[in-house]
């Protein structure tokens, strides 16, 4: 696919502003718009026969939006791979070639305990990360309101230089710099998997510019960066066994003043959905209304503060009813239906 022409900064900041200018009159000129990425690779990736981070749930995800009537809203787009050298954005070229080399031709290589690669793993990843930039791409245009995109490998365990959590590279990270790199200001990312967001913590803890408001289940995996002190990282660790109250209680008003102390001009997602009761990794007790919930509180910040505009990421969730009825629930909340 050829490179789309840039549009600069002025551009989707007039987007930006006609928004601002509709919704003070409360008139919903457009119907909202949702682009869907889902590059059909992130199929190939593949780690035990067993293992819960498998492509079905990708195939679940596709069934369950496929049942549903999006009223025209929901658009299937393609994107381009992540060209290599976009990692070293947030990976030293190092670490890059170390994962290069580990790349099997055949077989499963083991990169720790629970994450292993095989001949297709590289090329998901990429498109996972690429998928995620374009999304950002085309919502800072104003090519869509939102986006989603349903991919794996997940990323929001990747450190800087180490993989982990099933995690090869810091998908959200990426599309975080990406929308920096186009002109952005400020981002904020928003992170309810169950498991602590590590890798996005480890890699903007020492970036203002980057607000990361992150809820997880603590103690739990994976204990690293989950005591950080930064004004721009938001920690609400949550006890095994929380439910959608007390979930809601704690994240609220904490967001909402974060968000709105950090004034975005786009709100990444890293959208696990392993908090469900269902799941068989997660210790909390949530159910799709409250992914509902939390997406519509992610939207009503969004267009408080940055036009409306979100873009999220599949990170977790490993029961296929509990990740495909919570994605449906998600997206319902990102289309405004
Ligand atoms: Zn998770």
């Amino acid at each position: 696919m050829a490179p789309m022409p840039y549009l600069g900064q002025a551009d989707w900041r007039a987007g930006r502003a006609l928004c601002l200018t509709d919704l003070k009159a409360n008139v919903s000129v457009y119907p909202v718009s949702l682009l869907f990425y889902s590059p059909p690779t992130c199929l190939r990736h593949e780690m035990q026969p067993s293992h819960p981070e498998s492509p079905k749930r990708l195939d679940a995800i596709r069934d369950r939006i496929a049942s549903i009537d999006w009223q025209g809203r929901l658009l299937v787009r393609d994107a381009p791979a992540l060209a290599m050298e976009r990692l070293y954005d947030i990976h030293p070229e190092h670490y890059v070639n170390l994962i290069l080399g580990l790349s099997p031709g055949e077989g499963l290589v083991a990169l720790d305990g629970d994450t292993s690669i095989n001949k297709h793993s590289l090329t998901a990843a990429l498109d996972a990360a690429g998928a995620g930039c374009e999304a950002v791409e085309q919502v800072l245009r104003r090519q869509g309101d939102r986006a989603f995109c349903s991919v794996r490998p997940p990323g929001h365990h990747a450190e800087s230089t180490q993989a982990m959590g099933f995690c090869l590279f810091n998908s959200v990270a990426l599309a975080a710099q990406r929308a920096l790199d186009l002109g952005a200001d400020r981002v904020a990312i928003i992170d309810f998997d169950v498991h602590h967001g590590n890798g996005t913590v480890e890699i903007f803890q020492d970036r203002p510019e980057v607000l990361v408001c992150s809820s997880f289940q603590y103690p739990f995996y994976p204990g690293r960066h989950d005591r950080v002190n930064r004004e721009n990282i938001i920690l609400n660790p949550l006890s095994a066994g929380t439910g959608g109250d007390e979930f809601r209680r704690t994240v609220e008003s904490s967001w909402q003043k974060a968000v709105a102390r950090h004034r975005p001009d786009v709100i990444l997602v890293s959208a696990g959905f392993d908090a469900h009761r269902d799941d068989p990794l997660g210790g909390l007790d949530l159910l799709e209304t409250d992914f509902q919930w939390v997406s519509e509180l992610i939207v009503d910040m969004a267009e408080q503060h940055c036009g409306g505009r979100v873009v999220s990421l599949l990170e977790g969730g490993y029961n296929l009813p509990a990740l495909s009825n919570s994605v449906a629930a998600h997206l319902l909340a990102l289309a405004a239906l």
